[in-house]
């Protein structure tokens, strides 16, 4: 079969188009065609080596399609079933954890079902998960219109929480008003006043997938006790800092969470992976999906992704 292979770590040219040997599901998994593989930001990570990585290995978790076989039978050959974290998932063919897979809602585009699982989730989880969110809450939302960031800003705003989004150009500024933020602001040296001013004082929890060069305003943006929540680092690593500075900040509350922490049992990523199926399927959650990019060209969509090029969810077409 044809896969995406990290030949070694470094940039988005170690992905190479290859021809490799179809996997071998273990027992409790299944084997699938897939249709389109979900891109996450941490799928460059590991590619990078930012994570731990060992190369050669076929990249993504992520994606949608078709059953082969079940080999217990439950599942008919055919149906169409989306995932979050089965490993090699740019390719043709992957093994996927039967306990970690739902059926695609009728109705939901196949493009649709490979991108919502990990972004929905994760944003399911820091509003429902790191802090459960009130009508009412006040909250910062960075890189506001990419695949996480839309959904969030979508699934808050239903919540009655007021959203200030921030985001880098003009086009980002309008899909992000679009998917329901409050007020929409740019990066920049007094960003944290500049929402202060229109908050009145510091907002209840920042939601941070920029990372290093977004660290500082985080601290400065939320108000005293609130939480600054980072979950990412598109831009790099937050650089080591004094555990004082979240006492000078107000006793501050701050965590790093990852999704695998907020699906640890398979009840919980069922509750969240239906929250989200159910919410895509009633219409209540859009995902916007960046124009598909062919399996051939995933370094073309790691290097568009990283240079911040794409909004919404980004997808390979297999
Ligand atoms: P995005 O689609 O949001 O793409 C990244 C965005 O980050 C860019 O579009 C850009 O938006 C912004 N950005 C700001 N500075 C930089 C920079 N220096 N280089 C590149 N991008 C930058 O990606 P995802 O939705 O896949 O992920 C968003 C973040 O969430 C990532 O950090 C990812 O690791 C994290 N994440 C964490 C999870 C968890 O459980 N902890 C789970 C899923 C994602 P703009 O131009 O508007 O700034």
């Amino acid at each position: 079969m044809k896969a995406i292979v990290v030949t070694s770590q470094g940039g988005p040219e170690v992905l190479e188009y290859k021809d490799v040997e179809p996997p071998q599901p273990s027992e409790g998994q299944l084997l699938v065609d897939v249709t389109y593989a979900g891109i996450n930001y941490i799928d460059t990570y590991f590619r990078s080596g930012t994570y731990p990585s060992n190369p050669p290995y076929i990249p993504g978790t992520e994606g949608c399609g078709r059953v082969v076989e079940d080999p217990l039978g439950k599942i008919a050959p055919g149906t169409l079933v989306a995932w979050h974290a089965a490993p090699g998932s740019y390719a043709e063919q992957v093994a996927v954890d039967r306990n970690r897979l739902v059926a695609v809602p009728e109705g939901v585009a196949p493009e649709v079902a490979a991108s919502m699982l990990l972004q929905g989730m994760t944003s399911h989880y820091l509003l429902h998960g790191v802090r459960e969110t009130q009508p009412g809450d006040t909250m910062v939302v960075t890189a506001g219109a990419g695949g996480v960031g839309l959904i969030l800003t979508q699934m808050a705003a239903a919540e009655e929480a007021t959203v200030y989004s921030v985001v880098s150009t003009e086009e980002k500024e309008k899909l992000a008003y679009e998917a329901g933020a409050t007020k929409v602001f740019r990066y920049g040296e007094d960003l944290a006043e500049q929402i202060k001013a229109e908050n009145g004082g510091g907002v209840d929890v920042v939601y941070d997938g920029v990372g290093q060069d977004t660290f500082a305003m985080c601290l400065n943006v939320t108000r005293p006790r609130g939480l600054v929540c980072s979950f990412g680092s598109a831009s790099g690593d937050v650089e080591p800092f004094k555990i004082q500075e979240l006492n000078a900040h107000g006793a501050l509350f701050l965590t790093r969470p990852s999704l695998k922490h907020y699906v640890a049992t398979d009840d919980e990523f069922l509750m969240r992976a239906q929250a989200v199926a159910r919410a895509v399927e009633e219409g209540t959650v859009k995902i916007r999906v960046h124009p598909p990019y062919s399996l051939e060209n995933a370094r073309q969509a790691h290097e568009d992704l990283q240079a911040r090029k794409t909004t919404g969810s980004v997808v390979l077409n297999v």
